[in-house]
C-alpha cells in the first residue's frame, strides 16, 4: 500500500479525490481545517509548519505521493486568505515534503490549480515579485488594495503563480525522481462554486462561465484525472497542466497552448 499526504479533504474535489484514491489502495494522511487526520489552517505560517511536521510523523518521513487540493475562492473574506491558502499553503508543503517523497515508491504529485492560472499572463502578474520573494505580506497587501477587484486577482493570481511555481520545479522534481504536474478544473459542482454562486459580487459571472459541453463538471471527474496522473498509467507525464474543464480555456484561449 502507498501513502499519500492530501490537502483539502473534506469536501469538494479533495473529498471525491480521497474516495478515488482509497478505492485505487493508497493510505491516505488528509491535512484540512476539519475531518482530517491532521488539523491544520494552511493560511498560516504556523498552520503550515504544523502540517509539514505532523505529516512527516505520520508517513515515517516516507511518501508514495502528494496531491493538494486545498484552495478558498474569489469571494471569501478575508482576501489575503485566499493567497495564503491557494499559494502559500500549496507551495510550502511541495518543497517541505519533497525529501519525503524522494524516499517513496514511484512517487508523484498533483497540485489543483484553476482554469483562473491563465486568465492573467505571469509578465502581468501584480502578484508575481512577491511569490518569487516568498513575501506572504506583501502579496496579501497587494490583494488587499485592490478594492473590488481583489476577489478575482487574489484567486487568478494566486492561481497563475501556483501553476508557475510548478513548472518551475520541473527539472530539481525529474532529477529527484518525483513527477510532479497540475490541473486545471473548470467551473466544478462544489462548496466552493456554490459560495461563489451565492455572492452577488461573482454569481452572474460564474453562472454564465458555461464550457462548450454545456454543462459543469461534478467532483468525480476531477478526481479520476488526478487518479490518474498518481498511477503508473502517468508515468511519462511530468511538468503538464492538464486542463479538466469542458473545453473553456480552448474556447478562450484558441490559439495559446
Ligand atoms: P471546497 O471548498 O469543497 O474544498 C476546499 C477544501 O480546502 C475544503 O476541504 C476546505 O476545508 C479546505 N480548506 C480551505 N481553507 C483551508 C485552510 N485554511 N487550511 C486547510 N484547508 C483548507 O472547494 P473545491 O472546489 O473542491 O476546491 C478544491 C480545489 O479546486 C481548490 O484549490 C480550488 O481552487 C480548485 N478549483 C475549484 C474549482 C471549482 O469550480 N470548484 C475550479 C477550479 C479550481
Amino acid at each position: 500500500m502507498s501513502t499519500v499526504v492530501m490537502t483539502g479533504c473534506a469536501t469538494g474535489i479533495g473529498a471525491s479525490t480521497r474516495k478515488a484514491l482509497e478505492a485505487a489502495g493508497h493510505k491516505i494522511i488528509g491535512i484540512d481545517i476539519r475531518d482530517a487526520e491532521i488539523i491544520a489552517d494552511l493560511s498560516t505560517a504556523q498552520g503550515r509548519k504544523q502540517a509539514l511536521a505532523q505529516a512527516l510523523e505520520q508517513s515515517g518521513g516516507m511518501l508514495d505521493g502528494l496531491v493538494l487540493c486545498a484552495g478558498l475562492g474569489a469571494q471569501f473574506r478575508p482576501v489575503g486568505k485566499v493567497v495564503s491558502v491557494n499559494y502559500f499553503g500549496a507551495v510550502e508543503l511541495l518543497d517541505g515534503l519533497l525529501p519525503a517523497l524522494q524516499r517513496g515508491k514511484a512517487p508523484a504529485a498533483v497540485v489543483i490549480s484553476s482554469v483562473a492560472s491563465a486568465h492573467l499572463p505571469w509578465e502581468k502578474n501584480p502578484l508575481a515579485a512577491a511569490f518569487e520573494s516568498g513575501d506572504e505580506a506583501a502579496a496579501q497587501a497587494i490583494v488587499s488594495a485592490a478594492g473590488e477587484q481583489g476577489g478575482n486577482l487574489a484567486y487568478a493570481g494566486s492561481k497563475n503563480g501556483l501553476t508557475v511555481a510548478v513548472r518551475k520545479r520541473v527539472t530539481a522534481w525529474g532529477q529527484a525522481g518525483v513527477r510532479l504536474n497540475t490541473i486545471a478544473p473548470g467551473a466544478t459542482e462544489t462548496p466552493l462554486l456554490q459560495a461563489g454562486l451565492q455572492d452577488a459580487r461573482f454569481s452572474e459571472s460564474i453562472a454564465k462561465f458555461i464550457p462548450p459541453m454545456g454543462r459543469r463538471a461534478e467532483p468525480a471527474e476531477m478526481a479520476s484525472v488526478i487518479a490518474f496522473l498518481m498511477s503508473a498509467a502517468a508515468s511519462y507525464v511530468h511538468g503538464a497542466q492538464i486542463c479538466v474543464d469542458g473545453g473553456i480555456d480552448a474556447q478562450m484561449r484558441p490559439t495559446q497552448f
